[in-house]
């Protein structure tokens, strides 16, 4: 007979109870929404499963279908629900704030957006205390990498294979995944080697891939480079944590270069990982620039850029503006946020509830062979499916079968990496112990059925 952790969950797991009723829903039903996207929403538009889901609200770590159907969010809405869904405290905030006024621009003096400058530049290290703000991640990266350009008086940028950092004209460039780069021209952008401890050929020798970087600067260009760019937890990319080091010494050799430095924390900050409040500060570095979005607004759309104010000098060489950055509601949000997230000790609890979880996912590890990695920290967490694990092929087919029979147990995970083989799981941060145990449950009773 198995040993009891061996043995066969016989039944779906239990989800944790939770007091909250989910308001009667009366509009337009799934079907019907998606054959109007499909019509007026362009051809491109993908969906996470094969009949996509229609989320009608949504309370804390759980959102709920047009049925009243609760699932048990594990990632999000891409990581960017932070504090949690309608979080009654964000709520407050927003509708004070545009009770009293929805917009003004930077053009007149408002108390928010300074309010929350300041808020945002007390949780910086270091001499980054001018902030920027935008209105999504990929604005976020498009202004530091003009911020780079303009200062170090150069146009080539180095990021990372396998990074995300948008998908504008410009970012494009940067994103280092054929997935989601269209054939237009890219830059001058060179992509080096991914410090990825499970499939780099350099495993988690950081020193070994910074080497690279350096290669590059001397062998690949003018010995001078604009800037480096990259995710310090990578996301879309399939959640990868870089190997130990490797910043620190890319920094060095980039700054001796001539370049700017930049950490795309859109995924990565607001105290995620749990060990540190930024991503970076994992590797022990200081960025020139910091790049945020997603959870800063806990789903509103907004983002920022932070730098010295050696850097933002540059900035007023011309007029740099845009009409809703910084916006009252976005703004009174945005420090709602910040207050929520230190009132409710996120980042501590992050790191209570991530070390469970991972605890768990790999003892799960042991039991079911397809799990080729476990990795991450705090909720910025990947599991790996391969189908192999000495060759690590990746279980495409496996992955896209389980997150459909995890999305009928009433989880919903996150997908990433190349060939989409990765559960990416970055839950709200209010996510607790009894949904990770859910969540680990559930995934092994999937698998136990595959
Ligand atoms: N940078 C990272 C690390 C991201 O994950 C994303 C989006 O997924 C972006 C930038 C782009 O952000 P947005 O989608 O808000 O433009």
């Amino acid at each position: 007979e198995a040993a009891p952790d061996q043995a066969l969950p016989r039944s779906p797991p239990v989800m944790p109870p939770f007091e909250h009723r989910p308001t009667p829903y009366a509009g337009m039903g799934g079907d019907e929404i998606l054959e109007k996207r499909k019509k007026f929403l362009g051809p491109s538009l993908f969906y996470y499963y094969q009949k996509p889901l229609n989320i009608v609200e949504g309370k804390m770590q759980y959102l709920y279908d047009e049925q009243g159907k609760r699932y048990l969010d594990c990632f999000g809405g891409i990581v960017t629900v932070s504090c949690g869904h309608c979080h009654p405290d964000i709520v407050d905030a927003v509708l004070e704030q545009t009770k009293l006024l929805q917009h003004t621009t930077t053009i007149y003096l408002h108390h928010a957006i300074v309010e929350f400058a300041e808020a945002l530049a007390s949780k910086m290290p270091g001499n980054l205390k001018v902030v920027y703000f935008v209105n999504s991640g990929t604005e976020a990266n498009e202004l530091a990498m003009l911020m780079a350009r303009l200062y170090s008086g150069n146009l080539s940028m180095v990021a990372l294979r396998n990074g995300y950092h948008g998908g504008s004209a410009g970012t494009i460039g940067l994103t280092g995944l054929q997935t989601w780069k269209y054939p237009i021209p890219q830059g001058e952008i060179h992509h080096v080697m991914n410090p990825d401890p499970y499939r780099g050929v350099f495993g988690s020798d950081g020193a070994a891939y910074a080497k690279e970087v350096e290669e590059h600067i001397n062998y690949g260009s003018s010995g001078r480079v604009g800037g480096f760019i990259a995710e310090t937890f990578q996301g879309v990319g399939g959640a990868v944590e870089l190997a130990p080091g490797y910043l620190k010494s890319v920094y060095d050799t980039v700054r001796k270069a001539g370049g700017v430095c930049i950490a795309d924390e859109v995924q990565s900050g607001f105290g995620r990982t749990g060990s540190n409040y930024w991503g970076f500060q994992t590797q022990d570095v200081i960025p020139d620039i910091v790049t945020m979005a997603k959870g800063i607004g806990n789903g509103l759309p907004l983002g920022a850029v932070v730098t010295t104010p050696e850097i933002a000098s540059v900035m007023s060489q011309k007029i740099q503006f845009n009409t809703f950055g910084g916006n009252p509601v976005c703004s009174a949000g945005g420090l709602a946020v910040l207050k929520v997230l230190d009132k409710e000790k996120r980042q501590a609890h992050c790191a209570d509830v991530g070390a469970h979880l991972v605890e768990r996912l790999k003892s799960l590890q042991q039991k079911h062979e397809i799990i080729g990695d476990v990795r991450g920290r705090g909720l910025m967490l990947g599991v790996e499916l391969v189908t192999d694990r000495t060759e690590k092929t990746p279980a495409k087919a496996e992955t896209a079968l389980l997150f459909e029979k995890l999305k009928d147990l009433g989880v919903l995970v996150g997908k990433g990496g190349l060939h989409g083989n990765v559960f990416r799981i970055k839950p709200p941060m209010c996510f607790s112990k009894d949904d990770a145990d859910f969540l680990v449950d559930a995934m092994d009773y999937a698998m136990s059925g595959l």
